[in-house]
């Protein structure tokens, strides 16, 4: 198989990458390395500098042909998608409109989509959430990513580009850079690791649904044959206080810092889990790593990097 991975520079997708050239296939990765690194891309793919905006996408397809695109070059900041909502915007909708002109003209089979169970059911009405909540995302990132979902739909029904959505809750794992959606993992575990106080914004009550990478890179193996035009929720189902992810990340690293504790942002959900029997049922996907595992493994790989660097 062809696979062609946007974002594959970043954090999730160069797992993905690295587990598709494992199985055997052919990997390309198209990234802009706008947060992205090329130390994070897998030696056995060909890489593409190339915005998802940009009309040289249709060159990467006319070279590549991929019979799968794994999409996951984004926008991914949930703040920087409520100070600057255009270029949220741009990227994560017409960048990906671009990506799916391109998968249609050049006979794509399949695209795999990075979607968000965190953001985009705003407060939740009932925890842990399914598919049938009400969609009602409160930040300009939420809105993006779901409108996506929809137009993957008009796509297949028009033209016979097949999907599956997988919506993400919190990933985190090596490679993640202290940014964006959900780095607070590797943001508690970079300033721990440097003796440095971190800072939990609110009191520390807020839930979040964690996910250890490997599980998610499992989901887009899983997809690659399986839930033709289907959304998921992608996720433990179980709420993780901001105090109980960073005691987490306290016992891996070995200290006993208190952190501080600083008013709210604006755009975040309160409270957020996600109910993956969908996925299970459909995609035969189970989370497998629990938090204590996948912190010390990220923990490790920020130990390993700050020696190196
Ligand atoms: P990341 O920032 O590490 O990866 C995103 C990659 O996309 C980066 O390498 C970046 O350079 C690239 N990129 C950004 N804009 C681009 C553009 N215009 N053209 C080409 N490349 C571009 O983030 P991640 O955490 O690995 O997230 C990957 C995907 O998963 C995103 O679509 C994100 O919305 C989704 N997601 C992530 C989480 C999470 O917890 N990390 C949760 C829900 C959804």
């Amino acid at each position: 198989m062809r696979a062609l991975v946007t974002g594959g520079a970043g954090f999730i997708a160069s797992h993905v990458s690295d587990k598709l050239l494992e199985e055997g296939h052919e990997v390309a990765v198209v990234d802009n390395l706008v947060t992205g690194r090329r130390e994070n891309l897998p030696a056995g793919a060909r890489f593409h500098e190339v915005d998802v905006r940009d009309a040289k996408l249709a060159e990467v397809f006319e070279t590549e042909r991929p019979d799968i695109v794994f999409h996951h070059a984004a926008q991914m900041d949930v703040r920087k998608s409520v100070a600057d909502p255009r270029y949220d915007a741009d990227v994560n909708l017409l960048g990906t409109l671009n990506l799916l002109e391109c998968c249609r003209t050049h006979d794509t089979r399949k695209v795999v989509y990075a979607g968000t169970g965190g953001a985009m059911f705003g407060e939740a009405a009932y925890l842990p959430v399914d598919e049938k909540h009400p969609v009602l995302p409160i930040s300009p990132y939420g809105v993006s990513k779901h409108t996506v979902e929809h137009y993957l739909h008009a796509y297949r029904v028009n033209f016979g580009l097949d999907f599956t959505v997988l919506r993400y809750p919190n990933v985190y794992g090596p490679r993640q850079d202290p940014h964006g959606e959900a780095g607070v993992v590797a943001i508690f575990s970079l300033q721990l690791l440097d003796g440095e106080t971190p800072r939990i914004f609110g009191d520390g009550s807020k839930t979040r649904d964690y996910c250890y990478v490997g599980d998610i890179v499992e989901a887009n193996m899983l997809a690659v044959e399986r839930g033709s035009g289907g959304l998921f929720n992608i996720g433990r189902g179980i709420e993780v206080s901001d105090r109980q992810v960073f005691e987490a990340v306290r016992d891996a690293v070995g200290v006993d810092t208190e952190p501080e504790y600083a008013p709210t942002r604006p755009g975040e959900v309160e409270h957020i889990a996600l109910d993956a029997t969908l996925a299970r049922e459909t995609l035969g996907w189970e989370w497998r790593v629990d938090l204590a595992e996948g912190v010390g493994r990220a923990v490790d790989f920020y130990r390993e990097r700050r020696k190196r660097d």
